[in-house]
């Protein structure tokens, strides 16, 4: 064994080009020299020092204390509120509306009925030449329904907040502000 191939073998050969390193080292004063520097070495990685406090200063100064908020991500998080807030909005809308009619349901106006025409419909089922128009004019009044009753959600929910306000902090009378 060359001593240029000393290291290599005793480090990633197999065992029989390690046993041939180690008998080349028992011989060879210069690599066994080599092997003795690498093993102190490994040891010295294996256990570093700790860390000084210049050390941890050093980096403390080099680590951004905040990362910076782009405007990006502001009016995604923006966006994402919006669309949060949309889809509670639809579907506290529609639970409410649907499922769970409360008297302040029916002082809301209720929405248009949709003229469905059954006909019609059955028509579009058969394939008749109307059947596209029929199906877009039912869907434009489903739209037109989700819209009333998205908005009657919203008034729902105003209602509910200023009753809450007004349960959690009651009007000061003129009795009360006079004192
Ligand atoms: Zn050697």
């Amino acid at each position: 064994m060359k001593c240029d191939d000393f290291l290599p073998a005793i480090e990633n050969g197999g065992p029989l080009r390690k046993w041939r390193a180690r008998s080349h080292a028992a011989q060879c004063a210069r690599c066994a020299a080599v092997r003795e520097g690498w093993l102190e070495t490994r040891r010295q990685w294996a256990n570093p020092a700790a860390t000084t406090t210049h050390q941890r200063q050093l980096w403390a100064s080099a680590v951004p204390s905040e990362r910076p908020v782009t405007s990006s991500g502001v009016w995604s998080a923006r966006r994402w509120a919006f669309a949060a807030a949309a889809s509670v909005l639809i579907v506290v809308g529609l639970s409410a509306s649907l499922w769970r009619p409360s008297p302040e349901v029916a002082e809301v106006a209720p929405p248009p009925a949709p003229a469905l025409n059954v006909a019609e419909l059955e028509q579009a089922k058969l394939g008749g030449d109307s059947s596209f128009e029929v199906i877009e004019q039912a869907l434009n009044q489903l739209e037109v329904e989700l819209e009333v009753l998205a908005l009657d959600a919203a008034l729902l929910d105003a209602r509910s907040e200023v009753e809450l306000l007004l349960t959690t902090y009651k009007p000061l009378s003129v009795s009360q502000v006079s004192n």
